[in-house]
């Protein structure tokens, strides 16, 4: 976590957000988009998605967003870069690219996993396995450790099996963790949790792997619950939080589902409730222009952005003695 800040927060925008939108997001407003987050003082962003380009068009940039984002995280000292990979070529082109953090992401449900990647989550662990091992012989050629993130996705929920048992989240984190991941992420893909599911999957996941696990939740809000699961996680002990700008993103699955958290409100009730996240909440409503302007027709969802601040309103961060 960044020096100072209570709660980290990640935009997952550039790459959960995108990926399920057609519209190309032209490469340099997708790196005028990080460079204006870095600047309003957001501590991570997911960049991109080492994806065959043939798959997903959106990310056949990502070399270029790669190395555009680290001079920016340079410049602002302590910013995360990181890149979803979905496989073996993925971390390749990830490591090589230099970013400091790589995504993985395995269903907790077997038929999503099979659906997606055509491997059940065992299967998906020993590929895991293989990028462990190259992320290390890497790291002994340059000297340079990319941590590995794995995203346990439908772990509340799956629009094929419906209900997912909580046993199997804390197995498959199990396993992962035994290969080698550095941090976990607990996601709620589809939008079904509620936020009493929410605490008790934290609570048997930080009774099984101790309070300083680090565990990220990633919830979509599909079902209108999104902010309201969040807040049961950060009562739970979670300090990580995914969430994309204006709430970008849709599910595959459900057409014209809202997408992810809405990262400007999210930021908004943490520094309301005194919680420093470090970013500056003006500068990153501000940013959704960039957004808008490069998707047209696209609907950017957030309450915070649409009626302003409380009166009155005493974010937990300040900013005054940050100004260049
Ligand atoms: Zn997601």
């Amino acid at each position: 976590m960044r020096d100072g800040n209570d709660v980290h927060v990640c935009e997952v925008g550039l790459r959960d957000g995108l990926q399920s939108i057609q519209t190309f997001f032209p490469t340099d407003q997708k790196i005028a988009w990080i460079e204006a987050e870095a600047a309003a003082g957001m501590p991570e962003i997911e960049v991109c998605s080492f994806v065959p380009p043939k798959l997903l068009p959106q990310f056949a940039d990502a070399k270029e967003v790669c190395a555009a984002a680290l001079p920016i995280a340079e410049k602002h000292d302590g910013l995360v870069v990181s890149a979803l990979m979905p496989n073996l070529k993925g971390a390749e082109n990830g490591i090589a690219a230099g970013v400091h953090k790589l995504n993985y992401v395995t269903s907790v449900s077997v038929k999503h996993n099979l659906a997606n990647v055509r491997m059940t989550p065992d299967e998906s662990v020993d590929a895991f396995k293989k990028i462990v091992a190259l992320r290390d012989e890497k790291a002994k050629e340059s000297g340079r450790r990319v941590r590995l993130f794995v995203g346990l996705s439908t772990a509340l929920g799956c629009t094929i099996e419906g209900q997912v048992d909580p046993d199997a989240v804390v197995r498959l984190a199990e396993k992962f963790l035994d290969a080698g991941a550095d941090e976990l992420a607990v996601a709620d893909t589809v939008g079904y949790a509620n936020p009493s599911q929410v605490k008790s999957l934290f609570k048997v996941m930080y009774g099984t792997f101790g309070d300083d696990l680090p565990l990220t939740v990633h919830l979509h809000d599909t079902r209108g619950l999104g902010i309201a699961n969040a807040l049961a996680a950060l009562e739970t002990g979670v300090r990580r939080f995914d969430a994309s700008l204006a709430g970008l993103g849709g599910c595959p699955y459900a057409p014209g589902a809202t997408g992810n958290i809405v990262m400007d409100d999210l930021v908004f009730m943490l520094e309301g409730m005194g919680m420093k996240t470090g970013v500056d909440l003006d500068k990153l409503v501000a940013v959704r222009e960039i957004v808008a302007r490069n998707l047209p027709g696209e609907t950017l969802n957030g309450g915070l952005a649409k009626s302003g601040p409380p009166k009155g309103f005493v974010p937990a961060s300040s900013f005054a003695a940050a100004a260049e």
